[in-house]
């Protein structure tokens, strides 16, 4: 039979089970009861590689973390009514990390959604203006704001028509993929950019925000072209506009070459958002912004949230950044994610399926196409893979707008041993998918 219609029937089992609006991954998904470092283990004592885990950035279970927020709650956890000094010191670590020291202030949140939606609200009241420019193919959260830029639709024009008007679109600066594919993609997709903000300032609407993602987490790591943020950052702070950078997926040292993509690129935002690593699972968000951004607030009423920057969770935020700093995490990233990204371009030359392997340090994404002229993607196939992968112990989804992007974004802690275990498992996967479209054919 073949094996892509037999995982199309199973999905339209499910969909027809559980509605289309609830995300899921597996036709058969395993019941995981356990974490450690890398691994994820099931029911039935199944160990699985985790290659798709990025808030678990520090390892599943790690012993430090646990210890620590376990003896705080013992102690005290309650609002954040008052200062504690493990606030205080998970700002001061966060803050050695900023770009530049111009960003001097953290507030503490709870998720990424709600570090976005606080972006969002802090630069329209900095600004006293409402618009905001978003790019295309963008997920930043589900509460009201964040969800408003998020514009990641799967092909679905009718997601985009109900954006509130506040929110304008800019294409997603994607080089393979985009209407800008050259040299001077980067310039022209900033130059849409710099167009939507004349466009608002001439109707007097100027933009409060151009808010973005260093490295497009949604589209699989796709690093947007050289200059686009540089351009984009200098259109809209020329049109009064301030510029928010999403860095909840791709932060946190997981890019290898610097803690945060804004870095990587050589760009200074004025607001960032932080979540996922930040508490490797334990609900820990952040924006990092200005003082004078903050204190604008005070116009406009004021911030507080019950349990962001509550005790247990300043102690889980302040020790996953230690045990960045000493297990050296981010270094590993550069170094496991450099030799896995060459060992998948490797696989490339013998699968044609494969395309581009996006992304850099351990946030890589492995484009799967069915030709390489039209760079049709392969949705289909890249769903079978991920379900095979997980009967050889490979926890591997996929993501893009499209749904053809591997993502790989494993726990920061995986080794090279780990990383070459997944490569090998999918080029078997792949050579067991040739073989049985070739049966399929024969038969
Ligand atoms: N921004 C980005 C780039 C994200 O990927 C996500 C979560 N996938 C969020 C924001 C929202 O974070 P949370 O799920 O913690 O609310």
């Amino acid at each position: 039979a073949d094996p892509i219609r037999e995982l199309r029937h199973e999905r339209q089992r499910r969909d027809h089970a559980m509605g289309g609006a609830a995300e899921r991954y597996y036709a058969h998904p395993p019941q995981i009861e356990r974490g450690w470092n890398t691994l994820l283990i099931d029911t039935e004592g199944r160990a699985y590689l985790d290659l798709v885990n990025n808030v678990t950035a520090i390892g599943h279970a790690h012993p430090r973390l646990a210890d620590a927020v376990g003896r705080q709650l013992n102690l005290l956890n309650t609002n954040s009514r008052f200062l504690y000094e493990a606030f205080a010191d998970f700002s001061d670590k966060l803050l050695a990390h900023a770009p530049d020291p111009s960003l001097d202030t953290v507030i503490p949140v709870n998720s990424g959604s709600e570090a976005v939606d606080l972006a969002i609200r802090l630069a329209q009241v900095a600004t006293g203006r409402t618009a905001v420019i978003a790019t295309r193919e963008a997920y930043h959260g589900w509460t009201m704001a964040s969800d408003a830029v998020s514009t990641s639709a799967f092909d679905n024009p009718a997601a985009l028509a109900s954006r509130p008007d506040w929110v304008h679109l800019v294409d997603a600066p994607n080089a393979y993929r985009g209407p800008f594919r050259g040299a001077d993609a980067g310039v022209r997709y900033a130059a849409q950019v710099a167009e939507v903000a004349a466009q608002l300032s001439d109707a007097d609407r100027g933009p409060a925000a151009f808010i973005c993602e260093t490295v497009l987490g949604n589209a699989g790591g796709v690093i947007p072209p050289e200059g686009y943020l540089a351009g984009a950052y200098d259109a809209v702070r020329a049109a009064g506009g301030l510029v928010i950078a999403d860095e909840v997926q791709v932060g946190y040292g997981r890019l290898g070459e610097a803690f945060f993509g804004a870095t990587m690129q050589g760009v200074v935002p004025d607001i960032i958002a932080v979540a996922k690593a930040a508490g490797n699972a334990y609900p820990v968000g952040a924006v990092i912004t200005k003082r004078w951004i903050v204190d604008a607030m005070r116009r406009e009423g004021m911030f507080f949230s019950s349990a962001g920057g509550a005790p247990a969770s300043a102690v889980a935020g302040s020790v996953v950044l230690d045990v960045i700093r000493e297990e050296q995490l981010q270094e590993n990233a550069r170094v496991v994610g450099a030799h896995l990204s060459e060992a998948l371009s490797r696989l490339a030359t013998r699968h044609a399926l494969i395309g581009p392997v996006h992304g850099r340090g351990l946030y890589l994404g492995v484009e799967l196409i069915r030709d390489h002229d039209e760079r049709t993607p392969a949705v289909e196939e890249t769903a079978w893979i991920c379900e095979r992968l997980l009967d050889h112990g490979i926890i591997m989804q996929a993501t893009s707008e499209r749904q053809n992007v591997l993502k790989v974004k494993p726990p920061m802690t995986l080794t090279i041993a780990e990383a070459d275990v997944f490569v090998d498992a999918l080029d078997r996967t792949l050579r067991e998918l040739d073989e049985k479209r070739g049966s399929t054919m024969t038969s």
